[in-house]
């Protein structure tokens, strides 16, 4: 067997505690996942199946991929995420062939999550695709018949997929059995923002630093715009360490410096 080369297979390493605020989402992946994973007799005694489809949608940034390794933490599952050039293929059949292959390696390696990033741009609506889109219309079924084909046993085999424009997917990806649960992932509010800066600033050096007055400072950004202003406030401190000869720590001076640099990503969303 060949296993294709589906970019990262790892082992994802975090869990939804890295993850900063998001309180409503983590709820949702409890319920669907977590707790029924978690009481496998009750989970029996109900009926409930270990498979599903969940789709996170929201403005860019906001931590979608990483709810979606932290998930996989949680679940104990290998981590794969799928982008559009693991798909698709310029020759007619092979971005079929591809997914089948995704597939089959993800039931090898249960329990396993599968990540597809930009599923808007894979699932495109089939009434909007001419021409080239006749590509796309095979991937949208091989998609559907993997995720609920009858012979198919996805048991142990997650399906999370992340969309910026969720009304560009085609519905029938988004019917009951596949991404059938729709979660949205906000820009993080100030309490969210105090806790993604301080997760992004664990275990650095800092002085006296006054995270909750830099979370209101933040607002309107995204985690990831978030994660740059620490990581520009760190090469500033460590530039000013390496011209003083000594540890000068992160201060307030440089993360308030480095948000007022860093523009809001979200923008026009
Ligand atoms: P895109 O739609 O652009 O793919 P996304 O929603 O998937 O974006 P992520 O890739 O998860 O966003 O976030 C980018 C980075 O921003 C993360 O690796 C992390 O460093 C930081 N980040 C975003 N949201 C959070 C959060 N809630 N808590 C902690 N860090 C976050």
């Amino acid at each position: 067997v060949v296993e294709p080369d589906i970019g990262t297979i790892r082992a994802a390493g975090i869990t939804l505690a890295d993850v900063g605020g998001l309180a409503e989402v983590k709820k949702r992946l409890e319920l669907s996942f977590l707790k029924p994973l978690r009481n496998p007799e009750l989970r029996l005694r109900f009926g409930k199946s270990l498979r599903g489809g969940l789709l996170l949608w929201g403005p860019p940034g906001c931590g979608k991929t990483l709810v979606a390794r932290a998930l996989a933490g949680e679940l104990g599952a290998s981590f794969y995420e799928i982008g559009l050039s693991d798909v698709l293929d310029m020759w007619i059949g092979s971005s079929e062939r591809n997914l089948r292959a995704i597939f089959d390696t993800a039931r090898r390696n249960r329990p396993c999550l599968l990540f597809f990033d930009e599923i808007d741009a894979l699932g495109q609506k089939r009434s909007q695709l001419r021409g080239g889109g006749s590509a796309l219309r095979g991937v949208v079924n091989q998609i559907l018949a993997e995720l609920d084909g009858a012979s198919t046993d996805n048991d142990g085999v997650f399906v999370l997929a992340a969309s910026n424009h969720p009304w560009d997917i085609d519905s029938a990806l988004l019917r009951p059995g596949r991404f059938d649960r729709t979660v949205l992932v906000l820009p993080p509010d100030t309490d969210a923002r105090e806790a993604i800066l301080r997760f992004h600033l664990r275990g650095r050096p800092t002085d006296r630093i006054d995270l909750a007055k830099l979370a209101k400072l933040t607002d309107g950004r995204s985690g990831a715009d978030l994660a740059l202003i620490c990581e520009q406030a760190t090469e500033v401190a460590m530039d000013g360490s390496l011209t003083a000869g000594r540890l000068e720590p992160i201060t307030q001076r440089h993360l308030e410096d480095a948000a007022r640099a860093v523009r809001p990503s979200i923008g026009e969303w």
